[in-house]
């Protein structure tokens, strides 16, 4: 496996007009890491990924995915992303699962999208990987919020990309589909060494998903394995983040 990093964050500040959200931020992901972000509200984290997928322009530190930086990478076809808003899916919209799906593809192929068997074929292995074939044909509005996210995860993964970003993707989804929904990526992370980068506040079910924690607060406090990680007491992560914290934790 290659050890060269897919993103290498180095010194990044960033500021909205006089207030410092981000401060000398190092991060460095490498391919196969599963990387939990996490951080409390307010501390950062959409703001990182803002950056991350080029969509806000930094002026202080680099920012390079595959050895490009930010501002000139065009290989967009590689990263997928998946917002916390993909839940909130308007049922009144009758689109069904192989539609949304297609609609990973659309980039690529353009508006008016014919697709041919390949297309067809990957977006049916797509939907495969997460478990929703049998919902196929389904109106994506009368899923649940779980399953809503499997399609998203479908869809932003149809183009196979090798670095997937994911933002808060399981608000609203309840307990136990949230373990089948980190159980569904360690799967993409471990079979298909997917890569990747989930942003989160609930440091607990995550832990034990994710390969390694980057906790954020305006600075980066930790980022390692996320055995240390669990390993830290209360004490510890008071330490870290400069002020009382709680983190829940689950044992591995
Ligand atoms: P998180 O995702 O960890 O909740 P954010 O990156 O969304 O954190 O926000 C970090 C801080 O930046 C918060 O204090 C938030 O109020 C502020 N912030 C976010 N977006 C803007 C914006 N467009 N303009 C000004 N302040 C913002």
């Amino acid at each position: 496996m290659s050890r060269s990093p897919i993103l290498r964050i180095n010194n990044l500040s960033y500021a909205y007009e006089d207030k410092h959200v981000l401060e000398n931020i190092d991060l460095e992901i490498y391919p196969g890491n599963f990387v939990g972000l996490v951080g409390p509200n307010g501390s950062g984290k959409t703001t990182l990924i803002k950056i991350i997928l080029g969509l806000l322009p930094h002026k202080q530190g680099t920012v390079d995915l595959f050895h490009t930086p930010i501002h000139k990478f065009k290989d967009w076809n590689r990263i997928g992303f998946v917002s916390q808003k993909a839940n909130s899916f308007n049922s009144e919209f009758p689109a069904t699962v192989y539609e949304v799906v297609s609609m990973g593809l659309t980039a690529k192929v353009g508006y008016f999208r014919f697709f041919n068997k390949q297309h067809a074929r990957k977006i049916k292995k797509a939907i495969d990987t997460v478990g929703m074939t049998d919902y196929i044909n389904q109106n994506v509005g009368n899923l649940s919020g779980g399953q809503q996210q499997r399609v998203f995860i479908a869809r932003a993964i149809v183009s196979e990309p090798d670095f997937l970003i994911l933002d808060e993707p399981t608000v609203g989804v309840d307990a136990e589909n949230v373990q089948r929904f980190y159980e569904m990526l360690r799967d993409l992370n471990k079979t298909k060494g997917m890569t990747l980068l989930l942003v989160t506040h609930d440091t607990g079910t995550m832990t034990s998903y994710a390969t390694d924690i980057a906790c954020l607060n305006k600075h980066i406090h930790f980022h390692g394995d996320s055995h240390t990680f669990t390993q830290m007491d209360q004490e510890d992560y008071s330490k870290m983040y400069g002020h009382d914290v709680h983190v829940v934790k689950h044992d591995h």
